[in-house]
């Protein structure tokens, strides 16, 4: 099977999932929301949902085949992740990719040893800690610090803002060692749960049904091996997680964006006012042209930054410019189908709330837009200095 056909095989039975099995699910996820009943996607039907990926073999698509997995390229992942994003079900489908992808960079056998299987079952989670109260949109000023003490690292600081910290098998944590500036020094640690002086201390409730973790790290003492890749190269395998998960944001994104502009169109067409339907107005179309247009160019941005990264070249540029065209157009793309709805795009009974809610998200987390913008600007202004 050619990569085009195997693509286009995937997407179909991903598409087909969301289409059966996770739309189906969501006015009982929405009432769920709305009544504050937790979690949102009721235990039952995450279970036959993670054994049904299973079966569909959709659990662990792009993981390396000596792992059981069908090791697709970054080009056919962001056709799967466009789909999911149609789907407001708090469901992703299993590994969570970005640890994988860096702890296949930068682990050692062992750690592969230890970690990749579980993980690749779905059995171990993973989570990772590089914010902190002082250090986010700008993680190279992070205070936490790891010390060498005979065999052992000592690590001591607070991470905040941590997703999955409750519920991690084992959480990566960077850490500076020595007294380096920036970058210099960032170290990165996988820290088992359950090892002394790592305290979850505080949950804190984000919007979209979300919540985060506060961590504190104190005197936590980890082996020497616990160093994922080497001293002071922790910013490497951290860059390539960001490309995997920023290319995964900006692809969901755009599912978002796909599924409010149906619910957008849908609605103008049906819909009467003043004797005209809202698909007949220039204010509605001018939004349904633009959002067509950016949809467009978005899918061509993801699959030229899909290109670069399944080559091996640098695709950072590329993926931080989609990163914020992609969150940035699902937000105002669900805005106007709110628009659009009236009354109706104000209720909690449509998909376009929580979307709404993920697309805010998605400026801050991985990264603000404001931060992507400076680092893009930046990289351009060189060419002229
Ligand atoms: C739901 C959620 C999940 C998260 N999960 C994790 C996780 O698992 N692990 C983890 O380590 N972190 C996680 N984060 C943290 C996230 O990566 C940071 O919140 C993000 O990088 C922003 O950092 P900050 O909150 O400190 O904002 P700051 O860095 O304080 O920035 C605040 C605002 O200031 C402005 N700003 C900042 N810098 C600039 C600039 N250079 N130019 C112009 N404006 C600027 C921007 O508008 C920005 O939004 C998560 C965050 C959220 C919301």
């Amino acid at each position: 099977v050619d990569l085009d056909d195997q693509a286009r095989m995937i997407r179909e039975t991903v598409a087909r999932f969301v289409r059966q099995e996770l739309l189906p699910l969501e006015q009982g996820v929405l009432q769920r929301m709305a009544r504050g009943i937790e979690p949102a996607l009721a235990p039952e039907h995450r279970t036959r949902l993670e054994a049904l990926t299973r079966e569909l073999g959709l659990d662990a698509l792009d993981a390396p085949e000596e792992m059981g997995g069908l090791d697709l390229p970054a080009a056919v992942m962001a056709g799967v992740y466009e789909e999911m994003g149609r789907s407001c079900v708090p469901f992703r489908l299993p590994p969570g990719s970005p640890n994988l992808y860096m702890a296949l960079a930068a682990g050692s056998e062992a750690q592969k040893a230890k970690y990749l299987p579980g993980y690749r079952a779905g059995t171990l989670k993973g989570a990772i800690a590089i914010s902190e109260p002082g250090a986010g949109g700008d993680p190279a000023a992070m205070l936490t610090r790891a010390v060498r003490d005979g065999d052992q690292w000592v690590i001591n600081g607070r991470k905040i803002w941590i997703s999955f910290a409750d519920s991690a098998d084992f959480i990566i944590v960077m850490a500076r060692v020595g007294e380096g500036r920036r970058e210099e020094g960032i170290t990165a640690f996988i820290v088992d749960r359950g090892t002394p002086g790592f305290i979850v201390e505080r949950e804190i409730a984000m919007i979209g049904d979300r919540n985060t973790f506060e961590l504190l790290f104190d005197d936590c003492r980890v082996p020497a091996d616990a160093i994922l890749g080497k001293i002071g190269e922790g910013y490497g395998p951290m860059q390539l997680r960001f490309e995997r998960r920023r290319l995964e944001i900006g692809s969901s994104a755009v599912g978002h964006a796909q599924r409010a502009l149906d619910m957008l169109c849908e609605h103008a067409l049906q819909r009467t006012t003043f004797g005209v339907r809202l698909a007949d107005r220039q204010a509605i179309q001018w939004w349904i042209a633009d959002t067509a247009t950016r949809l467009h160019a978005a899918r061509l941005m993801i699959a030229d930054a899909a290109g670069r990264i399944d080559r091996g070249e640098d695709a950072r540029n590329e993926v931080g410019m989609i990163k914020v065209f992609a969150a940035e157009l699902a937000y105002a793309t669900v805005d106007h189908a709110m628009q659009t709805l009236g009354a109706l795009g104000m209720t909690r009974e449509t998909a376009l709330y929580p979307l709404w809610q993920s697309a805010r998200l998605m400026r801050i987390y991985e990264g603000p837009s404001e931060v992507h913008r400076q680092a893009i600007a930046r990289r351009v202004l060189k060419g002229y200095s």
